[in-house]
């Protein structure tokens, strides 16, 4: 027990020990301690309505609390209220400090519950994302940030993605806005002006679509006069080679202004369609067939289990097909092996091409999709690439909500995993099916 404490109850038993021996004396024993403790009993529930009157108005000038307990209980007081006023001044300020320091971020930063509602957010997420402080407070974001990506980025908790939306205040502006996961089920949105960046992009593609057109028509009219010529009979025989190699280099600008021309306008078109079911392992093993005849070409297989159909656009899923399948044969031995897979699990469902071949160092992997990018420039153009083929593919892959991923292995083989999601798959009754041989 605190000293003072001890104090005060000895002070009460000796005050009522007092008024029964006063009491004791007239003979009076317990009327003495009953009036002895009647008046302890007054004093202390007027000390403690008083305290308590104190307490409430913060004015202890009226309250009287002597050396005792009460002065303990004052002071005690005194120092946790004094100390809880400093604390809420600290708060306060760091409060403030933190607001100032959002406010001079250049991004936009919003704070959301559990369910998405605006906790708070700052002065870039007002003129970037139109949102107001004090009377967005407790409104779901995507309610004011009206896109169905952002609503779908919110609800799939794919922390990792970033997405890119019109700006809801100027016309022409794109926000980037990426979630970003904190304390218990609490979310930071983060809202980017990448107008520039988007304006710019914009202007690459037009360029480059602009001058892929303009360079077709002559690169035609060059390919006619030189088929003219190398079926002229009066051509001296000198000229043979040099216009064959000519012929070669136009057949190579042509098929470069046809994959520019493709790049551009798959970044321009949005999502693909759902309308069309694809039945990708008809086209494997079209691919497949579509060797045939061919030279020095490893051999390749089908291997599918299901007849599960692809929702997408038919002609670019067989351009990824051949696309990969003609890499695997460029870049694996006649007496290697190429796989072309099509399979289903819950998730969704992936094309796999996978080859024995000479792989691709693993530093170069994150660069394939790059336009022009080639391994070994010298190879490639020997090969006859012009290293478009996989920027294409992701194009295609990215509109149609699908990922391309690579694996290799140095002089073993490599795997190109193209994955779609299930909302772009219908099912059948599954068929198992292994089909295999030799192209040709
Ligand atoms: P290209 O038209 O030159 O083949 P791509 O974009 O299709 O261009 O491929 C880029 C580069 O990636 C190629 O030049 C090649 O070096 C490398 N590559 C692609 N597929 C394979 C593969 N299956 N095995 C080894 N290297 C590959």
């Amino acid at each position: 027990m605190p000293g003072s404490s001890r104090k005060f109850v000895l002070g009460i038993a000796g005050i009522l020990l007092a008024g029964g021996l006063i009491g004791w004396v007239y003979d009076h024993a317990v009327w003495g301690l009953l009036v002895v403790a009647l008046i302890i009993l007054v004093w202390q529930t007027r000390q403690l309505l008083s305290f308590n009157r104190a307490v409430h108005t913060r004015d202890f000038a009226q309250f009287r609390y002597g050396e005792g307990i009460w002065q303990q209980m004052f002071s005690r007081y005194n120092y946790e209220h004094e100390r809880a006023l400093r604390a809420k001044q600290e708060y306060r300020r760091l409060l403030k400090e933190i607001r100032r320091s959002t406010d001079a971020m250049p991004d936009g930063a919003v704070i959301l519950d559990e369910d998405n509602q605006i906790v708070m957010c700052n002065k870039a997420a007002k003129h970037l994302g139109g949102l107001k402080r004090k009377k967005d407070r407790g409104q779901r974001v995507d309610n004011i940030l009206r896109d169905p990506k952002l609503t779908e980025l919110l609800r799939s908790n794919a922390f990792a993605r970033e997405i890119e939306i019109p700006s809801p205040v100027k016309d022409e502006a794109w926000l980037n806005c990426r979630v970003v996961p904190y304390g218990a089920n609490q979310k930071l949105l983060f809202l980017r002006d990448i107008t520039e960046r988007i304006r710019l992009t914009r202007m690459r593609r037009d360029f480059v679509a602009n001058a892929s057109h303009e360079l077709r028509s002559p690169l035609t009219v060059i390919g006619g006069y030189l088929e003219s010529l190398s079926e002229d009979p009066g051509l001296e025989k000198d000229w043979g080679q040099p216009i064959r190699r000519m012929q070669q280099q136009a057949r190579r600008m042509n098929s470069v202004v046809s994959e520019l021309l493709e790049l551009s306008r798959l970044e321009s078109a949005g999502p693909a369609s759902k309308d069309e079911a694809v039945d990708v392992r008809g086209l494997l093993s079209a691919a497949r067939k579509s060797c045939a005849g061919q030279e020095d070409v490893a051999e390749i297989e089908v291997v599918s289990e299901t007849n599960a159909q692809l929702l997408a656009a038919g002609n670019e899923i067989e351009s990824v097909i051949s696309n990969l399948l003609s890499n695997a044969v460029r870049h694996t031995p006649a007496d290697g092996h190429i796989t072309l897979a099509w399979s289903v699990d819950k998730k969704g469902a992936e094309i796999v091409v996978t080859d024995t071949g000479e792989g691709i160092p693993a530093e170069q992997i994150p660069r394939l999709t790059e336009r022009f990018f080639r391994v070994q420039r010298g190879r490639a153009r020997d090969d006859g690439g012009v290293g478009l083929g996989l920027a294409i593919v992701k194009h295609v892959l990215s509109r149609h909500d699908a990922e391309l991923s690579v694996t290799s292995d140095l002089g073993k083989g490599s795997e190109f995993h193209c994955r779609f999601p299930a909302e772009r798959i219908v099912l059948e009754p599954p068929v198992p099916i292994v089909s295999g041989g030799k192209c040709g």
